[in-house]
């Protein structure tokens, strides 16, 4: 394990996985279950039965969460030091991958519980994150300058969830619309995204509550928008500090929190709503990110960034002296078992 401020040889990529318990409607029509974790081991089986054959798949992870994890119990074990990494001025980026409705966003945003000064045990990394750095920064009296910003990806094109002024007066999607650009020099920056200053974890909690609220009063098919596409929360961190030689010197860190599209099992989708290309692109962007992270996992000479938006916005994060975390969410439910195999597959392709 790497502590903090110690040099990172390439990327650093942690797979954990995260089984939600039954949802109340499969307890009470007794669905069976087909997942069993076993966080000890940091395995999980998939037990699939024909007829009176059962045929089982055992995955390995860095870390298991089972259906009785708490939020804080993710956030401690596999979060947590992330953060410390990104107040030492590394670039972080977390991802939530599953299918719809096994938990990313409740893993990523938390539930419904309102966070004021306290936080609900149902908070998400994201506000976890948040106090977390504030807490350690006023604890070092650092002195710094933290920035968020909030982007959605929805069919390969961008929108600022931040820009508060411009939603409230005007419903032109135009004017959230923001460009990648290329900086000519590898990197890439965002044209026209708003970052607001924050100076306390509880207005972090504020704006993230009122960009979800008007994102759901917006998209008129909220469930079937927010499941089709990418979030990204970024905290970047300007942190003063001394270098051994006594002089001043910036950090800066970044935190990058992405809740994924579900992931869409293109024949049933494609079969049942006919919307096979659509899914199609969904699966194609994650396909992408998936490549990006093994090409940097095997320190491959050719990274596929320009292959998706997705990976184009985070190229920065991604890459070079930086760590990442995929946390994959599956559901226990025997409804789910062939989606569930396929995040499966693909989180453990992604180690
Ligand atoms: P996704 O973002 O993957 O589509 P959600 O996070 O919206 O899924 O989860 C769907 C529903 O299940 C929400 O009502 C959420 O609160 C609930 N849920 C998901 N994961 C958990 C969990 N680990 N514990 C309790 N409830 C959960
Ligand atoms: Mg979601």
């Amino acid at each position: 394990d790497m502590k903090c401020g110690e040099k990172l040889e390439g990327v650093n990529v942690q797979v954990v996985l995260r089984c939600r318990p039954l949802s109340e409607e499969d307890e009470i029509s007794r669905t069976p279950t087909v997942v069993t974790c076993d966080e000890l081991k940091g395995e999980v089986l998939a037990i699939r039965s024909i007829g009176n054959k059962q045929t089982e798949r055992a995955f390995v992870f860095d870390k298991v969460f089972g259906p009785t994890s708490q939020q804080v119990d993710l956030f401690t074990q596999s979060i947590s030091p992330l953060v410390s990494d990104v107040l030492e001025g590394f670039h972080c980026t977390i991802f939530a991958y599953g299918q719809t409705a096994t938990g990313k966003t409740y893993t990523m945003e938390g539930g419904k519980m309102a966070n004021n000064g306290e936080l609900h045990s149902d908070a998400g990394v994201i506000q976890r994150s948040a106090q977390k750095c504030f807490e350690e920064l006023e604890a070092k009296r650092a002195k710094y300058i933290m920035k968020v910003s909030f982007l959605e990806i929805y069919n390969e094109e961008i929108t600022d969830l931040l820009s508060s002024k411009k939603w409230e007066f005007l419903d032109d999607k135009s004017t959230r619309r923001i460009t990648l650009m290329e900086d000519g020099k590898g990197g890439v920056f965002v044209r026209g995204m708003e970052e607001d200053i924050v100076y306390s974890a509880d207005e972090i909690y504020k704006i993230l509550d009122n960009a979800t609220t008007r994102r759901h009063s917006t998209a008129n098919l909220l469930n079937k928008h927010s499941s089709r596409s990418h979030s990204i929360f970024s905290i970047t961190i300007h942190i003063k500090d001394i270098s051994r030689e006594g002089q001043e010197i910036i950090k800066i860190g970044k935190l990058n929190l992405v809740d994924l599209a579900g992931s869409v099992n293109i024949l049933r989708s494609g079969a049942r709503e006919g919307r096979a290309r659509e899914a199609g692109e969904i699966n194609k962007s994650l396909l992408t990110l998936g490549r990006v992270i093994n090409a940097l996992v095997d320190e491959s000479s050719h990274v596929p960034y320009r292959d998706s938006k997705l990976t184009r916005l985070l190229r920065n994060s991604l890459g070079g002296k930086t760590k990442a975390c995929i946390i994959a969410t599956i559901s226990p439910s025997i409804h789910c078992l062939e989606e569930t195999l396929c995040t499966l597959d693909y989180a453990h392709r992604a180690r």
